[in-house]
């Protein structure tokens, strides 16, 4: 079996009705960089940049930032790079910023709304993002870099850092880059169809959706169970999403854990979701698994799916549309 998966890993993700999927990496720092290229992946998903601050006894300057990002974009080219800004606080702490403690560290300042605490980061953190586009475009290749927002909660909050974003950029008279948003906080599905008018792609987190939404600590040792990604709930809220961005011409990918699944990625590809974002070492059995995959009739189980009310049914129900 894992021959015949390292056999296609380079090969495109298409089902076998032709159904074009985009299979792409989570990473968290630039040494990971050249295992995505090695492993198939079409670029990164999920670029978890807390990284830079984590390491670091101090905010890493403007030009730390970018060789990092120049780092990956080496290895990349003008393949996908979604560079996601800094999500710190809830379970990313860092130790030498300024973070009061709180009671409920989760529900606090954390994501986007630190990035707003700490505005002058931010702005650097893009200014990096920006000047590695700029780099990229000096030596006459196209880029792929994305930029994208954590823990959006609302329109404000999308608006306030496009904005940011916006003026960085024009200062710099660095290249447009398409901005997106996290989706894993329950408030932005259910505006999605208000994002979706604005934003240029959506990534569900569906860790941190699937907490928030169940009300579970992603954390807790006695509460996660691997039937928390099939609650029917949590499909809806995909499908909500799904919806909302087609309708606007938007794309939806996934980077939560559970599109490293084979049989979640069937249900997401049924739902509609077009790029899954996982691990390196995923990548080919990932890459395998679509190539044997009918999506009309993933399409169908996904719709069989949202009708039920029973996560081992819904579970069971992919458990044969993939071996
Ligand atoms: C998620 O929440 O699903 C996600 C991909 O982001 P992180 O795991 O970094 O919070
Ligand atoms: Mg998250």
């Amino acid at each position: 079996v894992v021959e015949a998966q390292d056999k296609v890993k380079h090969e495109t993700p298409i089902t076998l009705d032709g159904h074009q999927m985009e299979v792409v990496c989570n990473i968290a720092s630039p040494d990971d960089a050249e295992s995505v290229v090695e492993q198939g992946g079409e670029g990164v998903g999920l670029l978890r940049t807390e990284f830079l601050f984590e390491a670091s006894a101090v905010e890493p300057t403007v030009e730390e930032q970018q060789q990092a990002l120049q780092k990956i974009i080496e290895h990349l080219g003008a393949k996908p790079l979604v560079v996601r800004t800094a999500d710190i606080g809830g379970d990313k702490p860092v130790s030498w910023m300024d973070m009061p403690k709180e009671e409920n560290p989760f529900l606090g300042v954390r994501g986007i709304r630190l990035s707003f605490k700490h505005e002058g980061m931010f702005r650097r953190q893009l200014e990096a993002i920006y000047r590695a586009a700029q780099w990229q475009a000096d030596k006459g290749e196209s880029t792929g870099l994305h930029i994208m927002f954590p823990m959006i909660a609302n329109m404000a909050e999308w608006r306030k850092a496009r904005d940011i974003a916006e003026q960085v950029r024009a200062q710099l008279d660095a290249p447009v880059l398409p901005l997106g948003i996290m989706i894993e906080v329950p408030s932005a599905v259910i505006c999605a169809d208000h994002f979706a008018k604005e934003v240029d792609f959506f990534s569900i987190g569906s860790n941190d959706l699937t907490q928030y939404t169940l009300a579970m600590d992603r954390l807790h040792p006695e509460l996660p169970s691997e039937l928390d990604n099939y609650h029917p709930a949590l499909l809806r809220l995909i499908k909500m999403t799904v919806d909302a961005a087609n309708k606007h011409n938007k794309w939806v990918g996934v980077c939560g854990n559970m599109a490293a699944d084979p049989h979640l990625a069937c249900l997401l590809t049924g739902l509609g979701v077009t790029e899954l974002s996982i691990s390196p070492a995923n990548v080919a059995a990932v890459k395998h698994l679509i190539r044997s995959m009918n999506y009309q009739s993933l399409k169908e189980k996904a719709e069989q799916a949202l009708a039920l009310d029973d996560p081992s049914q819904i579970k069971a129900l992919f458990e044969t549309s993939s071996e």
